[in-house]
Order: structure tokens, then sequence, then C-alpha cells
């Protein structure tokens, strides 16, 4: 690889380099298109079994190596450790879920006069798989696993600041025996390399996750080649409790839903919409809550919150809540080294900056609303859909709610928005497309309609 650049990996909760990594260069990542090419051919051809059965031997891999996988989560990202090793479990599971698809991907016979009628579905080539920082390992499987599954060689692009998973995971698929250039990894600046992928005319498709501003431009990029994109970007999720909801229970669960991943999480229920007449009290059940969330040392099993990524990201946040501006509740969190943030709740109008933009830092809007129509009209007063919650006993308006809400996740009485088996995307500026789910191999693949003469 040319070593035209290399990048310095950041402790975030301690601001002590952890590594030193090369970036590759357009010349590299020209290289790895061909390389890729050349191993997608043999990988394409083989028979199915041996394609789901190499797949699963990668998720055997990762499984054999959670801690290691979880403890450089911890290191590069500031992840709590409990978290980190649901991700790194997540990405066995992902796995494991795209290689059961392999032998299941099936076109169709479509009734027609004058013959037979097949629809192929083909792997589209090599993919690139653009991932972010705040959830680098599971982001990077969630395209790489079904990509690989549909037949398609993977050039994965970790964030500059988070590449280390990436690359332990790409050294694993080798162990498994993955055929050599199949899932390569290019660490690099994403105005750079990522570029570099996205322009290149030898990848197929670019999955992208990240900011809407840059998914923007990697969507205008392609259309240059009309190639295909799928887009994970960002969101300002409602999180609306009802008068009639067990308050209890939607108070406990608030604030893993805006303070998970210290809020830099797209699916971040950062606008906690709350009906009038229970306002005051979800407000007083929310406080301890709040302050409960054990905000601290990400290696301890006991922490719930660690850090921000990095300065930039603190400064980010600060741009939009000084931690001296009065707030409704504000958590803890440590001083000194590390880029700390507190939990933050704030009442602020409906249009105020802090409640329209995503924040991606510890931060919550709580508003209040009248009824139904009126929790329904600030929901989807965003330009991004990503994801929400409804907490109400009256199963009706629970599906009503989620029906009317434009958003392409929805939870009832619950925050959970992503399972390996469910799709998951947005809607509006959150994104484009779907990963996940039981259709995640079709969406790296064409289809073909082949028409067979019977006259
Ligand atoms: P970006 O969207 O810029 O980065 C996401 C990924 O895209 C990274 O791998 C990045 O590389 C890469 N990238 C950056 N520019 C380009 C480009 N021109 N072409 C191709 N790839 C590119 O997010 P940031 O890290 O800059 O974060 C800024 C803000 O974006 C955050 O504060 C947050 O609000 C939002 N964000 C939202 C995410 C979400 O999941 N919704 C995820 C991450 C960020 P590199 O990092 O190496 O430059």
């Amino acid at each position: 690889m040319t070593r035209v650049h290399e990048h310095h990996v950041t402790n975030p909760a301690t601001e002590e380099r952890v590594a030193t990594v090369p970036a590759a260069a357009p010349a590299d990542v020209d290289a790895a298109v061909r390389r890729a090419a050349a191993a997608q051919r043999g990988w394409a051809a083989a028979a199915p079994a041996d394609r789901a059965r190499l797949l699963r031997r990668f998720a055997d891999a990762v499984d054999g190596h959670l801690e290691e996988l979880a403890a450089l989560e911890v290191a590069e990202a500031g992840h709590p450790v409990t978290g980190a090793r649901w991700e790194a479990g997540n990405v066995r599971d992902v796995l494991e879920y795209a290689a059961g698809g392999v032998e299941r991907l099936s076109g169709r016979q479509i009734p027609v006069p004058g013959g037979v009628d097949l629809t192929l579905l083909e792997p589209l080539g090599t993919v690139a798989v653009i991932a972010p920082w705040n959830f680098p390992m599971p982001i990077a499987a969630w395209g790489s696993a079904p990509a690989l599954a549909a037949g398609n060689a993977v050039l994965l692009k970790p964030a500059e600041a988070t590449p280390l998973t990436a690359l332990r995971l790409a050294a694993l698929a080798l162990d498994a025996g993955l055929p050599e250039g199949l899932f390569q990894v290019l660490p690099g600046a994403g105005d750079v390399t990522g570029r570099a992928l996205v322009d290149h005319p030898g990848v197929a498709k670019v999955v992208f996750t990240g900011s809407t501003a840059t998914g923007r431009e990697v969507m205008a990029r392609c259309a240059e080649q009309v190639k295909r994109v799928t887009l994970e970007l960002g969101g300002k999720s409602p999180n609306i409790v009802f008068a009639d909801a067990d308050l209890e229970r939607a108070a406990a669960a608030a604030p893993g839903s805006f303070l998970d991943n210290a809020g830099q999480d797209c699916c971040a229920r950062s606008r906690i919409l709350v009906q009038a007449e229970v306002y005051d009290r979800f407000l007083e059940l929310l406080e301890p809550a709040v302050l409960g969330f054990a905000c601290g040392d990400p290696a301890d099993p006991a922490t719930a919150m660690g850090p921000l990524i990095s300065a930039a990201q603190r400064e980010r946040v600060r741009g939009y809540v000084r931690e001296d501006e009065p707030a409704a509740i504000r958590g803890t969190a440590p001083r000194g080294r590390g880029y700390w943030y507190p939990a933050t709740v704030l009442e602020r109008e409906a249009s105020d900056r802090v409640a329209v933009e995503e924040v991606f830092g510890p931060v919550a809007v709580v508003l209040p609303f009248t009824d139904e129509a009126d929790a329904v009209r600030l929901a989807n007063a965003t330009d991004y859909g990503l994801s929400g919650s409804v907490w109400t006993r009256d199963t009706a308006r629970a599906l009503r709610v989620a029906r009317a809400v434009a958003a392409g996740n929805l939870s009832v009485n619950s925050h959970a928005s992503v399972r390996y088996g469910t799709p998951f995307g947005g809607y509006k500026r959150s994104g484009l497309g779907r990963e996940l789910g039981p259709d995640a191999l079709a969406a790296f693949t064409e289809t073909k309609n082949v028409f067979l003469s019977t006259d």
C-alpha cells in the first residue's frame, strides 16, 4: 500500500493514541478494485452451499474473538464494554443470517404466453461499504455480510477515527477461508479514499452510512454513473408518550433511547413528546432515570455512557447547547482528559435549532402535545424519518400513530429499532433503501429476466 497518509487512532476516553493506521490512496483503491473483481468471479461461480459454509466459518471466527473485538471498540470508539460486546455479537449474527440466505436467494417463474419466464438474481460485482464511526463494527457488517452472501466482493472503508475493528474483521475473514481479495478494508479519509471508491467505475454499488450532507454528495456522485446506492443517514426521532402509557416504564426506558452511545446514534429519540396532562409527572420520573444513567470509564461493565468520539464532535454538541445553559435535567460526566459531555434534557420551542437538527450527542428536547393529531404533527415536523417510539396502553392508537409517523422503524412501548432479521432504513432525508431483514441480499443483486420460447 502506498503510504501517502497515516491516521492516528485516539481513545476518546483518555485522549491516548491507540494505533497509527496507513491510509489507502486512490492508486490503492484502484488496485483493490482489480483484486476484488478477480476474487468475485470465483466467488460468484462457487456452489452456494460452499459460499454459505465459508460465511458461517467467518461468523464462527467472529464468535471466537468477541472479547477482542469488543475491546477494540472500547479503545477506538469509547463504547461501554457491555454495548461493545453486543456489537461484536451482532456482527456474528448478521453474518450467520446472511449465510442462511445464500441458498434461499431465488428468482421467480412468471406465467407468460408462448414460453417460460424466469428471473435470475445476479450479483452486482464489487460493492463499496462506507461506514461511520458511531457503530463501526455493526454498520460495517450490515452492508458487507449480505453483499458477500449475494455473491459480491466488498471493499469496506471505515471512518478514519475507527478503523481497527474493520481491519480485524478482514483478517478474521481470511483466517476463516474467504478468498483473498474478496473482502478488503481500505482505511483512509472520506474525501480521498471514500471519494475514490464512490467514483471508481469498477464499484457497482455504494452503501453509505453517515451524515445527510455527505450522503447527498455520495448520491450525486453515484448519479454520474447511475451507480446503485443505499443511504443510511441522520435522524431526529420522536419518543411519543401518551397520558395512558405506563409512565414509570416509559420514563425508565427513555434515557437509553437518547443516551446510548452518548447520543451518537442515528436512531436516538432526541425529541421526547409528552402529552400535556402528564408532562410534569413524566419529567419528575425522567429526572432520576437520566441521573442514574452512569457515565464514566467505558471498560467498566457498570458504565452506561462513555465519551463523545472526538474533541470536534464535542464542539459540535456545544454549538447546540452550552454546559452552563439552563437545562431541565443535566447529568454528570467525568472531567479532565477525554471528550466527555453530560446527559442533558432541554425544554425548548419546537422550532429551536436544537429541537430540529441532529445533535449527535447526549441531548434531548422535551415538548408537550395536546392530542393524538398534535403528536403526529409534531413527530412529522422534521426532514428526517428514521425511527420513533410510541408509548400507550391503547393498542389501536399505537398502530394508528405508528402508521401515521413517516419513519422507517417504529417501536411501541419499546425503543428497539435494530434486529438483524428485520428491515432497517429511513424515510425522507434519513436515507434510501433498506438494510438487514429478509430482503437484505436482494439489495445486492440485479434482476435479470429470461424468456424461453416454447414455440
Ligand atoms: P460523515 O457522514 O462525513 O462520515 C461518514 C463516513 O463517510 C466516514 O467513513 C467518512 O470518512 C466518509 N466520508 C466523508 N466524506 C466523504 C466523501 N466525500 N465521500 C465518501 N465518503 C466520505 O460524518 P462525520 O464523521 O463527518 O460526522 C459529522 C456528523 O454527521 C455527525 O456529527 C453526525 O451528526 C452525523 N453522522 C451521522 C451518522 C448517522 O449514522 N446518522 C453517522 C456519522 C455521522 P472519514 O470519517 O474517514 O472522513
